[in-house]
């Protein structure tokens, strides 16, 4: 008999840079729903990429918002400007 799929693990697991390379295109819901289990899946197992998750789904929640004109005054907020002001060299 071949073995079940319910408990996808090692077969279907991504690396960290195979996680990080998709995480802007699974948080856009880019990503094909088999893909954006396994990034979902890596993300859950491993702290690093964890927290990289968080920190790219604030940014694109910030650059969603203010594309909506939607002004929040959180500092964080600013932080998260200027690390993006100083990463992309924009002013
Ligand atoms: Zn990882």
């Amino acid at each position: 008999m071949s073995p079940d799929t319910t408990g996808a693990q090692s077969a279907d697991a991504i690396d960290c840079e195979a996680a990080l390379t998709q995480l802007g295109d699974y948080l856009k819901h880019e990503l094909t729903p088999d893909l954006a289990a396994r990034v979902r899946a890596h993300v859950e197992a491993c702290a690093p990429c964890f927290h990289e998750l968080r920190f790219a789904e604030r940014l694109l929640a910030l650059l969603q918002s203010s594309a909506a004109g939607i002004r929040c005054p959180d500092p964080l907020r600013t932080r998260i400007a200027e690390a993006l002001r100083a990463e992309t060299g924009d002013r």
